[in-house]
């Protein structure tokens, strides 16, 4: 972890989901927020498997608490997101 320390007993800059709305914690935007999908692109930016492993596990979860969502806008939120194809350099 890089930048200044988190004050103890709260994180404001987490950006960890609110379920079961699947708001941003930190930024009120929907979850995954930029914020958070860019750091974990960086976060995983060598093992993408991982990320999408993780990702989908968010998105079955969240499928089940925004039953009135459609399928496929959960589908393009959680993981339509992640660049394709090789790594950039
Ligand atoms: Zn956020």
């Amino acid at each position: 972890m890089t930048g200044a320390p988190a004050p103890s007993g709260s994180h404001p800059d987490e950006h960890v989901p609110v379920t079961p709305a699947w708001t941003c914690d930190s930024c009120g935007e929907e979850w995954p927020c930029p914020t958070k999908r860019a750091r974990l692109l960086s976060e995983y930016q060598v093992d993408r498997a991982s990320l999408s492993v993780y990702l989908g596990s968010c998105l079955a979860a969240a499928t089940a608490d925004l039953r009135a969502a459609p399928m496929t806008s959960l589908q393009d939120r959680f993981i339509g997101w992640v660049p394709r194809g090789p790594l950039a350099t």
